[in-house]
């Protein structure tokens, strides 16, 4: 049985409340990764999904390569997603229990690796839980023992907004490649995932409701959703 945590980056957008409808109508229980601009941008939007007891973990303020900036500015950049998320929170009325952080283009800092790593386990920030995959490349990278949240499988579907010649059929393609250039096959045998989407109302005017396509693509193919889980160690 293939079995896969959805993350949901970018968050958020004018289409979060319909996406956060589907997927509580589905049982599929998201970690949505926030920019504190995106946030600001559709609060509304973002408290929906808070109300909905959502988790949103922190992607940046304003989504940098974070190898393009020094330490200062990437601690910035989290410090100021981090104000916006306990403020819509707070607003909310919901208890942020969790805290996963994504950094933007999955880009960990560079020269700053090792610091930021540092940085957010004092923070005390959340490792998603991923002790359940066996991927080689996932221990090769070092993915285990880093506190912030990779993926195995990129939906890339951000490109169609991008680029004319990737379609709802590249996707379709990349979801059944059984032998993918980066991560795993999507509906290999007994595969795990970290599957990684994005809340972007651009790609909803190519391709309208577009996660749900994908969703129940996967739910046809057998894929079942944990519920999202925290490395008790990192809970403190
Ligand atoms: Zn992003």
């Amino acid at each position: 049985m293939n079995t896969a945590t959805l993350t949901i980056d970018d968050f958020s957008s004018k289409n979060t409340p319909a996406i956060v409808d589907y997927l509580q109508e589905k049982g599929i229980k998201p970690i949505f990764f926030a920019t504190g601009q995106n946030v600001e941008h559709y609060y509304e939007e973002a408290l929906y999904a808070v109300r909905k007891g959502m988790i949103v973990g922190n992607h940046s303020y304003s989504h940098p390569a974070f190898s393009s900036l020094s330490l200062e500015e990437c601690i910035r950049e989290i410090e100021n997603c981090e104000s916006v998320l306990d403020r819509l929170y707070r607003d909310g009325g919901a208890e942020r229990r969790f805290r996963p952080f994504r950094f933007p283009y999955g880009d960990k800092g560079g020269e700053n690796k090792a610091a930021l790593q540092k940085y957010l386990k004092e923070q005390g920030f959340h490792k998603v839980e991923d002790t359940h995959l066996s991927y080689p490349w996932w221990k090769e990278n070092g993915l285990d023992r880093d506190i912030d949240t990779f993926w195995t499988f990129d939906f890339a579907e951000y490109n169609m907004h991008l680029n004319p010649d990737f379609t709802k059929e590249s996707v379709w393609k990349r979801m059944h490649d059984d032998k993918p250039e980066n991560g795993a096959a999507l509906f290999g045998k007994n595969n795990r995932h970290i599957l990684l989407l994005h809340a972007h109302d651009e790609t909803e005017e190519i391709l309208p409701e577009y996660y749900k396509l994908f969703m129940e693509e996967l739910l046809k193919n057998g894929v079942t959703f944990d519920e999202p889980a925290f490395q008790s160690s990192s809970i403190t």
